[in-house]
């Protein structure tokens, strides 16, 4: 293999040991309830998820579950609920 190939890939396994040097700004993804398929997107800073829940409170299980999976790759000013990846930040420092 290529050398600089060999350099890339071992500083993409550094980088994914570092996730929040990656940050989204937007996505878009089918989210299957219990009940339902619902879609979660984050676009310019908000959440929106196509569920009746969602509708009224502007927060529901699945824009909160999505925050818990992507963790610190959501900017930390979009972040809703407990700050879990203060946490999340501090477990993988140490590697
Ligand atoms: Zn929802």
């Amino acid at each position: 293999m290529h050398s600089s190939m060999i350099g890339k890939i071992a500083k993409a396994k550094q980088y994914a040991q570092e996730p929040e040097r990656m940050q989204f700004t937007a996505f878009e993804a089918t989210f299957q309830g219990e009940n339902d398929i619902h879609t979660v997107s984050f676009k310019e800073g908000a959440w929106h998820c196509t569920c009746r829940f969602f509708a009224d409170w502007g927060t529901c299980c699945h824009t909160m579950a999505g925050e818990r999976i992507l963790g610190v790759s959501i900017p930390a000013e979009h972040r809703q609920g407990e700050p879990l990846s203060l946490n999340y930040a501090g477990t993988h420092k140490g590697l």
